[in-house]
């Protein structure tokens, strides 16, 4: 098995106000995905991001890049990855071009080898190659950046929230792209707080959520579409904590004194056995709903309720 894309072990940031941004991320980004990294805002996404693109250091932890660690071999790191950060920075007096030359010249990527021209094609801004950046609008700067995080051909291409301020016009020819990239064998990394771009795009998803991983699944099985099912069940008496006789299924949340959320997998267990379950652990049943589960729910309360408490599956 081929090392992952990207690999982060016990991850951590404290910024010096003391915000403590990553406590401990472990995370592993197979080669070949297009992988979502999602949280609501503050989660610490960009944080994660950053760290990689060597914007921001780390406090503790570490982090592999193409097989590479980041401190023990940072140029091969850097080598490995095209990064589009999250806020629009780049020199507003430089054309396209120029600013596409000038990223092929830090990577020290040889002038019969640029793409300047192919890259500014292919996200559709070769007819602004010659013009002052600062006059391209936010949807076509963040194109150009997409293309400065390629000029030196990265076998990983992250983008921190892609499409904020982009329209959707444009989201699309950009998503068109970035799934052609994926397809001829680039692993994207993407971060976004839009679950409906996630779920149409990415294949793999992890959820963070105040500097830590609370999900990392197949998109399919956080959508629920390979099995799960959700039980909400209001039982007649105050819990304090779950009750250990309910550990056969997938995921159970205690999500009010009286409200168990309970996962399972619709393949290897139904409603009627899991209230047998509750009634065998002496708990009468007032209210049940079911559900499918999907992202939107999945997100909710994975970055909401309160603590998830994880049985084995
Ligand atoms: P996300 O990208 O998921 O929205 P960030 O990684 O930008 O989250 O931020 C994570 C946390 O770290 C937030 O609480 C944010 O306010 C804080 N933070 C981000 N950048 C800085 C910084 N330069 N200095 C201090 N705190 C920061
Ligand atoms: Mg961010």
């Amino acid at each position: 098995m081929s090392e992952p894309a990207i690999s982060l072990r016990g991850l951590s940031k404290a910024y010096a106000g003391g915000k403590q941004a990553l406590k401990g991320i472990d995370l592993d980004i197979p080669r070949g995905s297009i992988f979502g990294l999602l949280g609501p805002n503050g989660a610490g996404k960009s944080t994660t991001i950053n760290i990689l693109a060597g914007l921001v250091n780390k406090s503790a932890g570490s982090a592999r890049i193409w097989g590479f660690d980041i401190d023990e071999h940072p140029r091969n790191a850097k080598a490995s990855i095209g990064i589009v950060p999250q806020e629009l920075v780049f020199d507003a007096f430089f054309t396209p071009f120029e600013t596409l030359e000038l990223q092929a010249g830090l990577f020290g990527v040889p002038k019969a080898r640029r793409r300047t021209m192919e890259l500014l094609r292919a996200v559709r801004l070769d007819d602004k190659a010659h013009v002052y950046s600062r006059t391209l609008s936010g949807g076509m700067k963040r194109r150009l950046l997409v293309a400065k995080a390629l000029v030196h051909n990265p076998p990983v291409l992250v983008l921190d929230e892609p499409t904020a301020g982009v329209d959707i016009e444009l989201r699309q020819l950009l998503w068109d792209y970035v799934r052609d990239l994926h397809s001829m064998g680039t692993t994207i990394v993407l971060t976004t707080h839009y679950l409906e771009e996630a779920e149409s795009l990415c294949d793999r998803i992890a959820i963070i959520n105040h500097g830590e991983v609370v999900a990392n699944d197949l998109t399919s099985i956080l959508l629920g579409t390979t099995g799960d099912k959700v039980l909400e069940v209001v039982v007649d008496r105050d819990l304090a904590a779950i009750p250990p006789a309910l550990s056969g299924c997938k995921a159970i949340e205690l999500q009010g004194p009286r409200t168990l959320v309970i996962t399972y997998d619709k393949r290897h267990n139904n409603a009627g056995a899991v209230l047998a379950m509750m009634a065998a652990a002496g708990l009468g049943v007032i209210e049940v709903s079911t559900r499918e589960a999907d992202l939107e729910d999945v997100f909710l309360e994975l970055t909401s309720g309160p603590k998830i408490q994880n049985a084995a599956a």
